[in-house]
């Protein structure tokens, strides 16, 4: 039979607890969320609705095209200029997912005979960047600047050092200057994500890179995605001018994709005026993580000290983590669950998403829900 194989997967799935559903989300859930990645608050902020509602009336509710073709409206162009400056860099390009922009930047800056050196740690789009790419892969230890150095010492050629500045499941930070310093002694490029860094680190939420003097190196690229921090949806490369130009001219996922929708451009252009203009948001957000962080610990949870705006809280097995989301939801609170194979080194967590728009009441609800349903 066709597809045959999937059911022995799906019942091996069933055995093991790890089944996958979808909850579809009603609009007005009177669920207090800790889940989901809207870290400023910003996804319905009234500005950056209209944003994107304004952008679909004027351009469109798609964007007709690839970015080569007809693709680029002056929103993307504007777009572009405005996460430049924002954040530091020369230039940036933007595709319609994060996970588009991670690909593109890996693949394009990795050809044939090049090395990829890939924290273990990183995000599954990094990884999947180092799959397509034509170089080849080492992956080293995680936030390990020492192993970095020791892989591109094997390696007598191009080379790019790829990372998470934050990584999506413990939330801890990846040594971004010593992995810069590493790459410097062996000519090699840095590629890192700042989907968890853009909006909460660094200057008024300018991201990693400009948190630790990097922004505008020119050998140094950065990932951002526009459905966290922005609170709207798609992706982007920042970086060196001569670097943006070859994505435009070799980036598969860039060439080959249909432009970003203009109201996903519209939301993130408003989003960004909103954190220029409230420039505290971004360390709110770190702040409400350090006091979910040190409640929980007081309580004698594990909980992996945040650098961004992830909480990480250790379960005590895959089926215990699920239980303890359940019974959080039940109890009227969403939390992620991480388990294998999400999480490679088979520990599941609750993952918790401190926002700047949660209040003292909400903080205090929280740490009451998860601390008294703890399994
Ligand atoms: N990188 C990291 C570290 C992420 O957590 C995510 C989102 N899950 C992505 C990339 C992908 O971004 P997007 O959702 O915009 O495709």
């Amino acid at each position: 039979m066709a597809f045959g194989w999937i059911d022995e997967q799906a019942r091996a799935r069933r055995r093991a607890g790890l089944v996958r559903t979808l909850r579809p989300r009603p609009a007005d859930s009177p669920l207090l969320d800790l889940a989901s990645n809207d870290y400023l608050g910003l996804a319905r902020h009234p500005e950056v609705t209209e944003g994107a509602a304004r952008a679909a009336r004027s351009w469109g509710a798609g964007a007709t095209g690839s970015r080569l073709v007809t693709g680029t409206t002056e929103l993307h162009a504007e777009l572009e200029r405005e996460l430049a400056d924002f954040c530091g860099f020369e230039a940036a390009l933007v595709l319609s997912s994060g996970y588009a922009a991670n690909l593109a930047a890996v693949t394009a800056l990795a050809p044939h005979g090049s090395l990829v050196v890939s924290d273990a740690g990183n995000h599954a789009s990094l990884i999947d960047g180092c799959r397509l790419a034509r170089g080849t892969t080492q992956v080293v230890a995680h936030a390990d600047p020492d192993a970095v150095r020791k892989a591109l010492a094997t390696h007598d050629g191009d080379a790019v050092a790829v990372s998470d500045t934050v990584f999506s499941v413990d939330g801890d930070a990846a040594p971004l200057a010593e992995l810069a310093g590493a790459c410097r002694e062996y000519g090699a490029g840095l590629v890192v994500d700042d989907a968890h860094g853009l909006g909460v680190l660094g200057e008024g939420g300018r991201g990693a890179a400009q948190a630790v003097g990097l922004a505008g190196a020119d050998d140094v690229v950065v990932t951002v995605t526009l459905s966290k921090s922005l609170g709207s949806q798609g992706g982007a490369v920042l970086g060196p001018a001569r670097v943006i130009d070859h994505l435009v001219n070799a980036a598969r996922t860039f060439i080959f994709d249909t432009g970003l929708a203009p109201a996903a451009a519209g939301g993130a252009l408003a989003a960004l005026g909103l954190l220029r203009r409230e420039p505290d948001r971004a360390a709110r957000a770190r702040a409400v993580a350090a006091e979910l962080y040190a409640r929980l610990t007081v309580m004698g949870l594990r909980a992996v000290r945040p650098d961004a705006a992830v909480v990480s809280v250790r379960a005590p097995s895959p089926e215990g983590a699920v239980r303890w989301t359940a019974d959080c939801r039940a109890a009227g609170l969403t939390v992620g669950c991480f388990r294998p194979p999400s999480v490679p080194d088979g520990i599941s967590r609750l993952r918790l998403t401190a926002r700047a728009d949660l209040s003292g009441e909400e903080i205090e609800r929280a740490v009451r829900v998860i601390g008294e349903t703890r399994p």
